[in-house]
């Protein structure tokens, strides 16, 4: 197939350029659509876009893309910061007095910019956080498709009877690293597409790659009065920040931990918060144990674990704990993956994000009651980051592998009985944020859905990767905290502003 494509080529066919959005920028912001598509990612198949990732991977050894932006985002003293605070709420005001529809506009080309700036977003995340480009070009689709999304939604929130939308007049937006540039860049189009001014306070270990999403909105005409980026240390300005009383909603990615300290910090602050996770695949006898292999992999292993909603556990039913074929091709799948920098084009597996240090640690390196390796994990050069994927059988219920969250390339196998008994196993984690099944039998699946506790369940397909509409993404129990509404679906941006009744409406 692909030799075929380069024949192509070869015979004068011009592939299509990698930044095909940029082309039909025209054409598609006057009018602007009504009608919501998700974006497509760049086709590996072809060749020209083989090369034009090669040429991004070529540069991100020494990219220092985001550096100057992050450097004047710095904040070192209260004083700045309550001149960035006053002057966003202040913009903000004036940003929700504008209509639905201005606003809109704005967001719109927001995603064409991000959609120009593909490149350099994967090249920026690839050499900050260490994501491999597989796992950024999925990102930045995602990032795009968030901003022509929220654009339609504030459409909506004028269209509901008897009640008007307040827009906020300042959101703060505190994503995590994992997805630098995605989550940062959904929290800041919702809340500017519900009519807020934003202060964004990137994670640490991903400034950089915030500071280029937020060149990329600026450059679209986002005005920066609207749109702050600060850099400041969590502990002192961050709790100043969090907790300053002219904030009105936080939109907050990370743990569980972190959320709760936050709201201890300011009880009365509304926060949209998606947390932890400790996700788990059920394999049933009925399953197609080859789809259930590569679900579970990419599920576990994609940005090597590090996504709240990763497989961290397989519970495998009945005869499929003595399968020695779904066993043998687990191994296979796990041993083959590539793991390699992110230079590396054909790299599947990039490093963690830090040397692990405390439960990843303990995770990788130890065993707990009853446990052995399958495949045990290794660490693969003096980094200390790149760590070859590890799976440990039997994971025993209630211990620590069972309950904890680990965010990193390691999966335990449980074994149950039955599948009430492997929803129990499932249901039994604090958290709520991703599941799967995977069986290819109706009253399993109808029963499954009935039981499970997690805000994503899929079914016969691997549980990361949300698509924006297909899959609104959010948690229950532990992994939400505050208004339970998801990103990428339908209500998120009713939760950015107050809702008061129309005079006369009972
Ligand atoms: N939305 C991502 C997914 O569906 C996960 C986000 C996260 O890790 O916080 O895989």
């Amino acid at each position: 197939f692909l030799a075929s494509l380069d024949l192509l080529e070869e015979e004068g066919f011009d592939p299509p350029a990698p930044n095909r959005t940029q082309d039909r920028l025209d054409d598609e912001i006057a009018p602007m659509p009504r009608e919501f598509h998700n974006t497509p990612d760049t086709d590996p198949a072809l060749a020209a876009n083989r090369e034009w990732a090669r040429r991004i991977l070529a540069r991100v050894p020494e990219s220092d893309l985001g550096t100057a932006t992050i450097a004047e985002a710095r904040i070192e003293s209260e004083g700045a910061l309550e001149e960035v605070v006053e002057r966003v709420k202040t913009a903000g005001d004036a940003w929700g007095a504008r209509s639905a529809e201005e606003r809109a506009g704005f967001v719109r080309r927001a995603g064409y910019s991000l959609e120009s700036n593909r490149d350099r977003l994967i090249e920026v995340m690839a050499a900050e956080t260490g994501k491999t480009i597989d796992q950024a070009d999925p990102e930045v689709s995602e990032a795009v498709d968030f901003a022509r999304y929220y654009s339609l939604s504030a459409l909506e929130l004028d269209a509901v009877d008897g009640a008007s939308f307040v827009p906020s007049s300042l959101t703060v937006v505190a994503p995590p690293w994992n997805f630098p540039v995605a989550i940062p860049a959904g929290g800041v189009l919702a809340a500017l597409a519900a009519g807020s001014g934003v202060i964004i306070k990137p994670a640490p270990q991903a400034r950089r790659s915030a500071a280029v999403m937020v060149e990329a909105l600026w450059e679209s005409g986002i005005p920066r009065e609207v749109l702050a980026l600060v850099d400041l240390d969590e502990d002192e300005l961050g709790r100043r920040l969090m907790s300053d009383p002219r904030v009105d909603r936080l939109i907050l990615t990370g743990s569980y931990d972190t959320a709760a300290l936050f709201r201890s910090w300011r009880p009365d602050l509304p926060l949209l918060a998606e947390t932890s996770g400790k996700n788990a695949v059920v394999v049933t006898p009925s399953a197609d144990l080859d789809l259930a292999v590569s679900d579970i992999v990419k599920s576990a292993f994609g940005h090597a674990g590090q996504k709240c909603s990763a497989a961290s556990l397989a519970i495998l039913v009945g005869s499929v704990a003595e399968s020695a074929r779904f066993r043998r091709q687990l191994v296979d799948a796990v041993t083959s993956l590539r793991v390699g920098w992110p230079a590396d084009a054909t790299a599947q597996m990039g490093p963690v994000i830090e040397p692990p240090s405390g439960k990843l640690a303990e995770a990788l390196t130890t065993l707990g009651p009853g446990e052995r390796w399958l495949v045990e994990p290794r660490s693969l050069d003096e980094s200390g980051r790149l760590w070859s994927p590890g799976v440990k059988e039997w994971v025993l219920p209630g211990t620590a592998f069972h309950l904890t969250e680990y965010f990193g390339p390691v999966l335990g196998l449980m074994r149950a009985e039955t599948l009430e008994e492997a929803l129990e196993l499932q249901n039994t984690v604090q958290f709520g944020l991703t599941a799967g099944l995977q069986s290819l039998d109706a009253e399993e699946i109808s029963a499954w859905l009935a039981g499970v506790e997690a805000g994503n369940v899929y079914v016969n397909r691997g549980i990361t990767g949300a698509i924006v509409r297909r899959q609104p993404f959010g948690g229950w129990k532990r992994s939400s905290v505050g208004a339970g509404s998801k990103a990428g679906g339908p209500h998120y941006l009713a939760h950015l502003g107050s809702w008061v009744s129309d005079p006369g409406e009972p």
